[in-house]
């Protein structure tokens, strides 16, 4: 009855056995060099020119790195992308601390902010004064996803958008936006401390001239020096040479099996068998009611109160099945299921199958 791998994060997520057997292979010709060098340089480029490949990068826009992972980039892009006054979509833990940062910042002023009840998601519409837009493809506190797209109306503000649970599982039209972010320890299975980000030339241009224009910024979130870095394959401080490898592998993998269609299509079937499921169960339901905006990565499962999802989540860590808990902040009665392109669709069948036995034997 057990699915063949009992790992269902949604962040840090599974990541597949042959990646860390592939890393172990490198242990002495790649861990452990430097990344000044060319054998971790060629690497760094690898996962540049991957990145690229399985986004659909258009003409000219660039794959950008730095360390720190996607709560990092927020410092940074509140230094190096928004110039006064961004606005955002806040619709659950994740896109709003981006909120949190523009607006501590001292040197923005006050953001513009549609907030959203958990489980839906605010409009996105054009805003007097703002020079960019935020928000998440993929909000994985609750299960929401959101199409990435400009609002109507303004061409002129760049759009910012966070994918660390979206890049390489759901599909997007790249330029749709100008920057698609994420660290890689979600949706492309990999492990974190790292940012990636596919930017447009509008964005390479914000960055420069924010630069030039004499805003102090932090060596460390400077995006100009990380653009600087990126370009000869490098990040600005020492990476985590580890991530940086299992990123790679991850990226080959879905690239070698068919890019993002591919990958979207594994979430997608994923994503049926588990909403399936929970539709046809008198004791479950999907959490966001919406399908439009029901999420095909991160899966959000409501149940009745004649059973605690804390229980069930409690009785599957026990049998190795790991990481279903629901987002503590949500205060649900609710699990919360990874449904990443690593992850077998097969093991989502099984893992319904695992829940539903528990459920029998906790309600009678
Ligand atoms: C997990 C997550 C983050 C934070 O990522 P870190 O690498 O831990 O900083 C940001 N945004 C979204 C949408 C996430 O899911």
């Amino acid at each position: 009855m057990l699915p063949s791998d009992g790992r269902f994060g949604s962040g840090p997520s599974k990541f597949r056995p042959a990646a860390a057997q592939a890393l172990a292979d490198r242990a002495v010709d790649y861990l452990g060099t430097s990344h000044r060098k060319a054998g971790v340089r060629r690497v760094v480029a690898q996962l540049k020119t991957g990145i690229a490949d399985l986004l659909g990068a258009p003409d000219g826009y660039e794959v950008v790195m730095g360390n720190g992972g996607a709560t990092a980039f927020w410092d940074a892009a509140s230094f190096g992308l928004i110039e006064r006054r961004s606005h955002h979509l806040s619709l659950g833990e994740f896109s709003s601390k981006f909120v949190a940062v523009t607006a501590s910042a001292p040197h923005l002023d006050e953001p513009s902010v549609r907030v959203g009840d958990f489980g839906t998601c605010p409009p996105l519409e054009a805003t007097d004064g703002v020079d960019a837009y935020c928000y998440p493809h993929n909000e994985t506190s609750t299960g929401v996803m959101l199409e990435v797209r400009r609002p109507a109306g303004d061409d002129e503000a760049l759009v910012l958008v966070d994918a660390t649970s979206a890049a390489g599982g759901l599909r997007f039209d790249p330029s749709g936006c100008d920057v698609y972010y994420f660290a890689p320890q979600k949706a492309l299975s990999s492990d974190g401390g790292l940012w990636i980000a596919l930017m447009s030339p509008a964005a390479i241009e914000r960055i420069e001239r924010l630069s030039a224009s004499g805003r102090w910024t932090p060596a460390f979130l400077d995006l100009k020096l990380a653009v600087d870095n990126s370009r000869k394959d490098q990040t600005y401080n020492t990476p985590a040479l580890a991530t940086v490898f299992l990123t790679v592998s991850q990226v080959d993998w879905l690239n070698g099996n068919g890019g993002l269609e591919w990958a979207a299509g594994r979430s997608d079937r994923s994503a049926d068998i588990l909403y399936g499921w929970a539709e046809a169960s008198d004791i479950a339901s999907p959490f966001v009611t919406d399908t439009a905006i029901r999420s095909r990565v991160v899966g959000t499962i409501d149940f009745d109160d004649r059973v605690s999802a804390d229980d069930i989540s409690a009785a599957l860590r026990a049998n190795g099945i790991v990481d279903t808990d629901g987002y503590r902040k949500l205060g649900r009665n609710q699990l919360r299921i990874g449904m990443f392109p690593a992850v077998e669709p097969s093991d989502i069948e099984a893992l319904t199958t695992c829940i539903d036995h528990i459920i029998e034997r906790l309600i009678t």
